[in-house]
């Protein structure tokens, strides 16, 4: 199992690891700022620097509880200590853009008990998809949104915290749902909480203050069928 550091602080650019296996252009390590493709986001891009030898990180994957870093070239590299890098301008917005999500959802969860069925996180937008809004109009679509951008406003400190699984299950609101579709076998639950607003089961990097994100923009609205609504936005910084 790789120690997955972006875990405890999303802000964490750097560290000093061990490579543990090289297998073709495969390298994993015992511990690692790189967050892997899950939950919606994309994976982080960076390098690994082993003394005069830095190979560019391109893609990186959770596979059976590893965290594989695919590289561009892996022949310079060997077993043994390694430092590790992420690109922070692409986490930045990646963090960024997940914590937009999670303010926007709580807006329409508490208008309309909106449940997000799915979301897509990059570095320069993201999109969600939405029950219980196909009805309402752009207007109201940007309404929310505008209320959704007073909440960010409002600077609310974004917080971690690991709960045993019956715990979660046992919170009001959209929480319970979510857990119902984590496997079984978790039995630990990483709860994001966005000041007194919003509360989710998640395992993505967020900031640290909600003011962050920036300011969210509508880029598209599509009725995607079945009583769900996708909205794509961006957040300008
Ligand atoms: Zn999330």
């Amino acid at each position: 199992m790789t120690r997955e550091l972006y875990l405890s602080d999303s802000y964490q650019t750097r560290c000093e690891a061990q490579i543990v296996s090289i297998i073709d252009e495969k390298v994993v390590l015992d511990q690692t700022v790189f967050y892997p493709t899950g939950g919606g986001q994309e994976h982080d891009i960076g390098w690994l620097i082993q003394g005069d030898t830095t190979a560019e990180v391109l893609r990186v994957k959770k596979e059976q509880g590893e965290i594989i870093h695919y590289v561009n070239d892996s022949s310079g590299l060997s077993i043994g200590p390694v430092s590790a890098e992420i690109d922070w301008k692409r986490r930045k917005g990646l963090m960024r853009h997940h914590s937009m999500l999670h303010v926007l959802g709580s807006v329409c969860f508490k208008h309309f008990e909106s449940l997000c069925t799915g979301n897509q996180i990059y570095q320069d937008r993201a999109r969600i998809d939405l029950t219980n809004i196909t009805e309402l109009k752009t207007e109201e679509i940007e309404k929310m949104i505008e209320e959704a951008n007073e909440e960010v406003e409002h600077n609310h400190p974004v917080s971690v915290r690991l709960v045993p699984r019956d715990v979660a299950e046992s919170i009001s609101g959209s929480i319970k749902t979510v857990v119902n579709l984590i496997p079984e076998s978790v039995k630990e639950i990483r709860l994001v909480k966005i000041g007194d607003i919003d509360e989710q089961a998640c395992g993505g990097t967020h900031v640290k203050e909600t003011t962050e994100i920036g300011r969210m923009v509508l880029l598209k609205m599509k009725n995607k069928g079945k009583g769900v609504t996708r909205l794509e936005l961006m957040a300008e910084e």
